[in-house]
């Protein structure tokens, strides 16, 4: 009986800790406004955009816009993909600390105070992203599945760089709707580190 429900435990305290995050080490992951439990799939997808008071996305947060057109051609680039991103409402910017807070998320507190509310919330910086062992540097972070996720801006070369913006937003959107990463597939969104190339979404991701 003991061994029963130690078990159960386990087992829930496992769910727990898988169910924390999809993070994107290095090089990325996404957003969403939604919370549903299928992967980004032939529809629109509305995302209600935040911006942290210390992060940028350019002037009169036209970036987003770019970003979410970026994300689009690329999911539709794949031929059963015909998932459409675009902006709910205007970009509102938020704080989730004290007055002093800097918009990094560096701590469990930061991401669920993050997290606890729908959207894509574009902050200053990840460090944080659920294993203690991998802290550091993200991209992004989303809980599997979630109804937000948290982004850094991804400047190459000191440019922006949307397409792998685009490609970072997808990724942790496929969190957000339940999908893990995927290993030893080539050029795959879902892989756990994201780069300009990682463009493929399957049908099922899709859909
Ligand atoms: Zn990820």
């Amino acid at each position: 009986m003991f061994n029963k429900e130690f078990g159960v435990f386990s087992f829930l305290m496992c769910l727990v800790l898988v169910s924390v995050v999809g993070c994107y080490q290095v090089i990325v992951t996404g957003p969403s406004g939604e919370s549903v439990t299928t992967g980004p799939t032939s529809s629109k997808h509305q995302l209600k955009i935040f911006r942290h008071a210390r992060a940028t996305l350019g002037d009169e947060d036209q970036d987003a816009d770019k970003i979410l057109k970026a994300a689009t051609d690329v999911a539709k680039s794949n031929p059963d993909c015909n998932a459409t991103l675009t902006r709910d409402g205007d970009v509102e910017e938020f704080t989730w600390q004290q007055e002093d807070e800097v918009g990094v998320v560096s701590s469990k507190y930061d991401f669920e105070a993050v997290t606890s509310s729908r959207g894509v919330k574009v902050v200053k910086d990840v460090q944080w992203c659920g294993a203690s062992e991998t802290f550091g540097a993200y991209w992004g972070c989303a809980l599997i599945p979630g109804i937000a996720m948290v982004v850094k801006r991804v400047p190459y070369q000191d440019n922006p760089d949307y397409e792998t913006e685009g490609i970072l937003w997808l990724h942790e959107l496929g969190h957000a709707y339940g999908l893990y990463h995927v290993e030893n597939y080539p050029k795959r969104v879902m892989l756990p580190g994201i780069a300009p190339e990682h463009k493929k979404l399957t049908k099922s991701e899709c859909g």
